[in-house]
């Protein structure tokens, strides 16, 4: 099973010259999807997760599955003003402007290994972000994992975990 079979290519997405990866076409194939959250469970698995943290908002759509499989909890990294009740934020430089990511208080214990998850790791600049958050409310950063790795962009620089994709482009 390719996973790169089921990922579709958009040209010019969202902005002209951006070739964009979308994993639509691989949740819309049952087999290729449940073969991709079993290969991500394999690799996370020895890391021993307390909990995911699913990166809004495609993270989530791999999150959801993938802690069920490992039996074990799942949190939302969201954008601001999307979590209810007390939450602690984390801001961070993009390339024109910055973004902030936000956590419900409590969502972490002291101590709990939590791995990341996302769909896509490009620059690192969101991943690197998450395990700012996490790290900020005392939680411990195992690994992380992600669907697809734009080699040619060396997220994995920027980032001091190991780092699990299963479809690399360069
Ligand atoms: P980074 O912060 O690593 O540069 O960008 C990664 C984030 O942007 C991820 O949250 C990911 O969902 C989103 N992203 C950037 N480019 C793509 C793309 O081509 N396809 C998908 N599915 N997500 C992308």
């Amino acid at each position: 099973m390719n996973i790169k079979d089921h990922i579709r290519e958009v040209p010019d997405f969202p902005k002209p010259g951006i070739l964009f990866y979308d994993i639509s076409t691989l949740l819309m194939h049952p087999a290729a999807w449940r073969h991709t959250v079993e290969q991500l469970a394999e690799a996370m698995a020895p890391h021993k997760p307390d909990l995911l943290a699913g990166i809004e908002s495609r993270g989530f759509l791999v999150s959801a599955p993938l802690a069920l499989k490992l039996g074990c909890g799942f949190i939302m990294l969201r954008k601001k003003g999307k979590l209810p009740g007390a939450t602690v934020k984390h801001s961070y430089d993009l390339e024109y402007g910055t973004d902030t990511i936000e956590i419900q208080e409590g969502a972490v214990q002291p101590g709990q290994k939590v791995v990341l998850v996302d769909d896509l790791l490009a620059t690192g600049g969101t991943m690197a972000a998450a395990a700012h958050l996490i790290r900020k409310v005392g939680g411990v950063v195992p690994a992380a994992a992600c669907i697809i790795e734009l080699t040619f962009l060396n997220g994995r620089s920027k980032l001091d975990m190991p780092v699990t994709t299963l479809a690399q482009y360069d």
